[in-house]
């Protein structure tokens, strides 16, 4: 019988031991809620071995995601109220995403690109090791389909049109992967012609003959001679003539954030320049593929596009 005792507490004791420092270093909770609650998680000593000489510490930890639920084309904001937290990587939907500081605390634009349905889980490992995974769920929208023809004087087929739209994302693609890793920005963005009505909205499908073209921006319709103002302080990265998007400029505001305004009567700015928010970058027009006057206004965030009246207002 003794030796039946003995055998028992031979298995029992490393079972025991094992299942507590398993329990004690993997299980490091920093609570990251929905809502802007503060969460606090106790920070184990064996993660952290330079903390040993405090006998209680504590991080608080407190962050807000703008929505969980976002529709495509969405920006959710994440912000993280505790500055000692540093991200270090992070990743969703397979890409990094960018963190910025913005009013005191820490905040990432998280872009939700068209086509990418449901569940997709957001990841950000810190410097000092702790990790939080949240899952968004993407919800589909539904976009407007309409006809478009192409203007005479562009004096071009749809697929040459299409093709040439091609050969302009590639030098899109190389402007937008600049990651300068500076925030040119500390405020809200604004609109570039104020309260303009709406011609033509973001994600709607443009038919034209047998091709499908997705409108990646917003079309306002202010009237004619309309100053086009920067939406935001940054630093020109193209401004000029371009065959399908006419008279163009595109602004870096840092961290793969860009703003783009299309199809101007005239440019007033060049690559180079820093502008404020505000500051006047060029005039309304009809240039390029367009059928009026009227101003495409587009947001791009780690080269994804977002729709710009939803993302407008997601900091305000
Ligand atoms: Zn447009």
């Amino acid at each position: 019988m003794k030796y039946v005792f003995l055998v028992v507490l031979v298995v029992a004791i490393p079972v025991i031991i094992f299942w507590y420092t398993k329990d004690t270093t993997n299980h490091i909770t920093i609570g990251f809620s929905s809502d802007s609650s503060s969460t606090t998680g106790v920070v184990s000593e064996n993660r952290f071995p330079e903390l040993k000489q405090n006998n209680e510490v504590k991080i608080t930890a407190r962050s807000d995601l703008s929505t969980q639920n976002p529709e495509e084309g969405d920006t959710v904001v994440l912000t993280i109220f505790d500055p000692a937290l540093i991200p270090e990587n992070s990743s969703f939907m397979g890409k990094p995403i960018s963190f910025f500081p913005y009013e005191g605390n820490i905040i990432s634009f998280i872009p939700i690109p068209i086509g990418k349905i449901g569940n997709q889980e957001l990841t950000v490992t810190f410097k000092n090791g702790e990790k939080m995974t949240r899952t968004l769920y993407v919800q589909a929208k539904k976009f407007p389909i309409y006809n478009v023809g192409i203007p005479e004087r562009l004096g071009m087929t749809a697929s040459e049109l299409i093709k040439q739209l091609a050969d302009e994302k590639k030098e899109l693609d190389m402007i937008l992967s600049i990651n300068t890793k500076e925030t040119y920005f500390s405020k809200p963005f604004i609109l570039p012609v104020g309260n303009a009505p709406v011609s033509g909205t973001f994600g709607e499908i443009r038919k034209t003959g047998s091709n499908e073209i997705r409108h990646l921006g917003v079309d306002f319709a202010p009237p004619e001679g309309t100053f086009v103002k920067a939406s935001n302080d940054g630093i020109i990265k193209k401004a000029g003539f371009d065959s399908i998007y006419g008279n163009m400029v595109i602004i870096d505001h840092g961290n793969e954030v860009f703003s783009m305004y299309l199809h101007m009567k005239s440019v007033s700015v060049r690559v180079g320049d820093a502008v404020k928010q505000g500051e006047t970058i060029g005039v309304v027009g009809n240039t390029g593929y367009s059928t009026g006057e009227h101003l495409h206004f587009s947001i791009k965030i780690n080269s994804i596009s977002v729709d710009p009246l939803r993302f407008i207002s997601v900091l305000k």
